[in-house]
């Protein structure tokens, strides 16, 4: 497991998006988050999960988060610039985004692959956190430092036969992590830019992936987040354009 160990306050004051936060690592991320003292955005196609983690963090007394709910399969540029005048409204700026809101898709041949699912898995995977990305630069520049995660995966490192478009559209969150990355590295570095693969994690997009697997053999979602603490907190000042492994040494 990546190690870091964070001091409480680490994300004291601290103002974080998480997407998909009503399940499986985003749940776990967001509590997190709120544990080490951000106030969380959690924002999610699924308002009843998103009510959940949000009745979890302020039953332990985390800062009151908020939620935005938004289905990022028809979400389009007007919404996006709608999430950001609602955070800048509420908040004023924003410290951090965890892109990490996904679709599996068909494990199948690229032959075999049916192009609506495919676009539909590259508008969530892709473009959904590009347009998100490109809405929310304005708040994250007000920070005095902020951390974009983008989410990969193995296969999003080196391909694999029947990953089809949930591949493709990792691969290109590594791109796009690195574009950013270098665009934003300016005189300021207060917005930085890296990518974490969670690796085989106990979810359900990991039981749809293998379901004859015995899925007490992966880490649980609680047990991957030194990674996703380390480069959301100020210790990771600095690191940026960098592919990470949340279950790496
Ligand atoms: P998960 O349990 O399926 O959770 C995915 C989350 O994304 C859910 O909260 C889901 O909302 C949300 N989501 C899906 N489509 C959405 C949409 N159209 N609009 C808004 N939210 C949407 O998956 P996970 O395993 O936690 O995966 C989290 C991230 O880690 C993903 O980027 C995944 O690719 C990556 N990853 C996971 C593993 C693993 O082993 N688990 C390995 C490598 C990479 P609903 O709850 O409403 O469905």
């Amino acid at each position: 497991m990546f190690e870091y160990h964070a001091p409480k306050d680490l994300l004291q004051d601290k103002k974080i998006l998480v997407t998909g936060a009503g399940d499986g690592i985003g749940r776990a991320a967001a509590l997190m988050f709120a544990q080490y003292g951000a106030t969380v955005i959690l924002l999610g196609r699924t308002v009843s999960k998103l009510e959940t983690v949000y009745d979890d963090i302020e039953d332990k007394g985390y800062a009151k988060p908020a939620i935005i709910p938004l289905n990022m399969e028809g979400a389009a540029e007007k919404d996006y610039d709608d999430v950001a005048v609602s955070i800048e409204n509420e908040f004023g700026k924003l410290d951090g985004i965890l892109h990490n809101a996904a679709l599996l898709g068909s494990l199948t041949t690229l032959e075999q692959y049916e192009v609506p699912e495919w676009n539909k898995i590259l508008q969530v995977n892709v473009t959904a956190p590009f347009m998100m990305t490109k809405a929310l630069i304005p708040l994250l520049r007000l920070s005095e430092d902020a951390s974009i995660i983008f989410t990969s995966s193995s296969v999003g490192r080196k391909g694999r036969a029947f990953w089809g478009a949930y591949s493709v559209s990792k691969f290109a969150n590594e791109g796009m992590m690195q574009v950013l990355a270098d665009e934003l590295d300016d005189d300021q570095h207060n917005v930085r830019v890296n990518s974490i693969n969670p690796g085989a994690t106990r979810t359900n997009m990991r039981a749809s992936a293998y379901p004859a697997e015995n899925p007490v053999h992966n880490p649980t979602p609680e047990e991957i987040m030194p990674a996703y603490l380390y480069l959301m907190g100020e210790d990771s000042k600095g690191v940026t354009g960098k592919a990470f492994d949340a279950q790496t040494k």
